[in-house]
This record gives C-alpha cells, structure tokens and sequence, in this order.
C-alpha cells in the first residue's frame, strides 16, 4: 500500500529515529509498503520518516533501467562504518523536497552495516550514486536534509518554495 510522502518543512523530518530492537510483520509491511511508495513516486531512496514513522528504516534501489533486474533494498538500523577519503558531487533531490536539487559532496565509498528483512546482519560496500543514496536516506534518520548541506540563502529559499508548495497542496484538496 502506498503511504503519503511528508514534504519539508515538517517536524517530523526533523527527529532523531529509534533504532528498531526486533522485526515484527508491522515493520516488514512498513518496508513493503515504503519500496512501493517509493518506486512509484519514482524515487530512488526513502527514508520512514518521510512516510511519519520515527524508526530507522531506510529502502533503496539505485538501479537504472537499463542496467538490469531491480535491487529493492531493506536496511533497519543502516550505519555508516567505514569512509573513503575520496569524495564525490552528486547533484541530489528528494521525495521530500519535490522538484528542487542542489548538489552535496559526501564520501564517495561507505561500509554500510545493516539488518536485513529477515533480521539477519548484513554489510557491503557502496561506490557512487548508491553510497549518496544510502548516506542521504541515513541522513533523514537523524533529521537531516540534503539542503542542510547547502548555504543558508539556498536552504532558505527552497524553504519557502516548499512552504508555497504546501499551501497551494492544501487549497487544492
Ligand atoms: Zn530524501
């Protein structure tokens, strides 16, 4: 099922998550759910809280089209435990910030430890736009924004676009 995408600026994408202590069918649904929410949008990373679930949850398929099978990807607790030196400029976006991109410089290579749909632990190392990926959706479990990175004029002004946005969405229905 399809969930509604928060959009910037709501307190809620401002929150620190709850790391998950067990898996439970709720949860797995809330991931299930998040992946269709977020292909449909299209998009290629979401985060639970843009859906309004304060717990760290992350879903994620970088894969393009043509370059094969989908790679829907599940991670509770996502972590960062390793960086590269290297960096990389990805101009980035978000389903939470609608139409609006700016490009953010991050690690180009990241050790990501996380737990799997079926609670088993897993770790893999990400390179280019999946490890701006993961590390932009693991940004929103801490309540960071992509535009959080971006000079204070900038993240004003997309701000108040978003809030216009709001407005006009909220007439509108
Ligand atoms: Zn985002």
């Amino acid at each position: 099922m399809k969930r509604p995408i928060l959009i910037h600026p709501d307190p809620r994408l401002k929150k620190v998550c709850a790391a998950v202590p067990d898996l439970s069918d709720a949860l797995r649904t809330l991931a299930d759910d998040m992946l269709e929410t977020m292909y449909a949008a299209p998009g290629i990373g979401l985060a639970a809280p843009q859906v309004g679930v304060l717990d760290r949850l992350i879903v994620l398929d970088c894969v393009k089209e043509e370059d094969g099978p989908a790679r829907p990807l599940v991670m509770f607790n996502p972590e960062v435990v390793a960086a590269s030196a290297d960096i990389n400029v990805y101009e980035e976006g978000c389903l939470s910030i609608p139409d609006q991109y700016a490009e953010v410089t991050r690690p180009k290579v990241v050790e990501v430890e996380w737990m799997d749909r079926n609670g088993n632990p897993q770790r893999e190392t990400f390179d280019g736009l999946w490890a701006t990926c993961v590390q932009h959706e693991i940004d929103h479990l801490n309540g960071k924004l992509f535009i959080d990175y971006l000079k204070p004029l900038k993240r004003q002004m997309i701000t108040r676009k978003m809030q216009k946005l709001k407005r006009e969405r909220g007439r509108g229905s």
